[in-house]
């Protein structure tokens, strides 16, 4: 049984069709990755299954439960966070404080210490400024806090919008180790990227998406080798 469900999804924007019947599937324990050029809709896809955008038609399960419906705070609940586009820390608060607005829909608070333990031991730099203010952070900093920030909530499933975005090569390449690191301690991925190579390098599956649509699917590999995914997304 798939954990994410996602079958003929359709949303709008006024008379804008964003997605035109998108279908895919997350299975537990895999990094499953969409990729695409501006404006394919990736976006909307993961607003969509987050719960902050409005679905038109179709069937999203998680979990087996439907969240079509579900608003962003249950669908938290139910283990499914959200790293968004461009990071939105908080700022005016410290490292810490932002760590634990991740935690807030939590009360086990045995299992927060433990996570944010786990979190220092991931991200060391942030650890190192646990009492700045968070806007003081360099732009690979932010992304590491942001994505520190959603595993405070104790996902089963994490999406991540373009976790390298405006990132250099050297720290966009740590980003997508500790991906790894994170899918391999036990978190199911689904991520976002305009850097399909990297998104590929490290997607058991992915799919790629054209104008609202599913236009080809496949191992993360099969897809780095495809001549149309080369000539399209890889420079190649
Ligand atoms: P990018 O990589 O540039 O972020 P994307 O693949 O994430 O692009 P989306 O942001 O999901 O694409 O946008 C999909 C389509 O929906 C685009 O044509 C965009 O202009 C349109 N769109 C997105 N948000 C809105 C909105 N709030 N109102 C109207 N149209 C929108």
């Amino acid at each position: 049984m798939a954990m994410l469900e996602i079958k003929d999804l359709h949303v709008h924007y006024g008379v804008i069709e964003a997605l035109k019947g998108i279908s895919l599937e997350v299975n537990e324990g895999e990094i499953v990755a969409l990729i695409g050029a501006n404006g394919a809709g990736k976006t909307t896809m993961m607003q969509s299954i987050s719960g902050i955008v409005k679905k038109s038609a179709g069937e999203i399960n998680f979990l087996n439960e439907s969240i079509m419906k579900a608003n962003p705070k249950h669908i938290v609940e139910m283990g499914l966070t959200q790293v968004p586009e461009g990071r939105r820390i908080f700022t005016g608060m410290s490292v810490y404080e932002n760590l634990m607005m991740g935690a807030f829909l939590r009360k086990d608070k045995d299992g927060i210490k433990h996570d944010y333990e786990k979190v220092c031991e991931q991200f060391p730099i942030l650890k190192e400024r646990m009492n700045q203010d968070a806007s003081t952070l360099s732009g690979g900093e932010q992304q590491m806090l942001a994505m520190g920030r959603a595993l405070m909530a104790k996902p089963k499933l994490l999406l991540l919008d373009e976790p390298s975005m405006g990132l250099a090569p050297i720290l966009v390449k740590e980003i997508f180790n500790i991906i790894e690191e994170i899918n391999k301690s036990g978190t199911t991925v689904l991520l976002v990227e305009q850097n399909a190579k990297m998104a590929l390098s490290i997607a058991h599956r992915a799919y790629v998406l054209e104008t609202g649509k599913v236009v080809m699917s496949g191992t993360g590999e099969e897809l780095a080798k495809s001549s149309d995914v080369q000539k399209a997304y890889l420079g190649g």
